[in-house]
């Protein structure tokens, strides 16, 4: 009998996003054991953020009062955008970010404008998140998803032992799943989308930033207008 060799289920996966999903090198989606996890939810956000802005920046002249036209509030703001003045720091936003790889949140915890909340790894079992494959790495070795194997068996068996969890995750790679609420106000928000949207900014963090854009344009379009082409 002909010895039929199965390929392993994520190769297929593989194949389905190289058909078309990737547009350039640096835009590949998330390859997780559980699917794509990646997922940015608008939590909370001050809803009259326009109202105050526009309050703000009047006030600067002394005349917060005055009666102006929607298009003259908007030219407004994008002229404290463009100054880089502190009247856009009146509207602000909570993002809930999960299904991110600890490598991208890392990138995230950099923002020092931010105030931010992580998934712990003291207080919840690590060995049940998923994991973040870059293609790039599936794509030169069948052995990615057995390394990561290991890693959590061996982390399992650590914590098994009587190993307290926040000492055996030090074994558990940087691909692994976590969460975070962010917030920041939109002053932080149009400096974290300005970084993370450009080329050189990593795939998987990009790919948060334009979820995050996506969400500022469905709620905030008159803060956005600099990345519409
Ligand atoms: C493509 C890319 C590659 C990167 N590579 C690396 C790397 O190799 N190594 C590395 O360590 N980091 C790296 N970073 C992270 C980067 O250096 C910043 O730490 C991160 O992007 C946060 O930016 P930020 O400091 O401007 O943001 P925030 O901390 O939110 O600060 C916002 C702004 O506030 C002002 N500010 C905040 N704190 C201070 C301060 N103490 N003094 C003066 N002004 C301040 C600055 O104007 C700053 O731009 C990289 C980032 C990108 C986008």
């Amino acid at each position: 009998m002909q010895n039929v060799k199965t390929e392993p289920w994520w190769k297929r996966r593989l194949e389905i996003f190289e058909s078309g999903y990737i547009a350039s090198e640096y835009q590949q989606p998330l390859l997780a054991f559980l699917g794509d996890t990646m997922k940015v939810e608008l939590i909370d956000y001050t809803h009259n953020a326009f109202e105050n802005i526009v309050r703000a920046a009047r006030g600067c002249y002394g005349n917060e009062d005055k009666e102006m036209s929607y298009e003259e509030n908007k030219n407004l703001i994008r002229a404290m955008i463009n100054a880089e003045h502190s009247p856009i720091e009146f509207g602000e936003a909570i993002f809930y970010i999960s299904g991110i790889s600890r490598a991208c949140a890392n990138q995230l915890n950099r923002y020092r404008h931010t105030s931010q909340a992580q998934k712990s790894m003291r207080y919840t079992d690590s060995s049940k998140e998923s994991f973040v494959h870059p293609i790039s790495c599936l794509k030169i070795s069948d052995a990615c998803p057995d390394v990561v194997k290991t890693c959590t068996e061996f982390y399992n068996k650590l914590v098994k032992a009587g190993v307290p969890r926040e000492d055996a995750r030090y074994y558990l790679p940087m691909g692994m799943t976590t969460s975070l609420h962010l917030k920041c106000n939109f002053r932080e928000l149009l400096h974290i989308l300005r970084q993370r949207l450009d080329q050189h900014a990593q795939w998987e963090v990009r790919q948060v930033a334009q979820k995050m854009l996506n969400i500022a344009r469905d709620n905030w379009p008159w803060l956005v207008e600099e990345f519409e082409v």
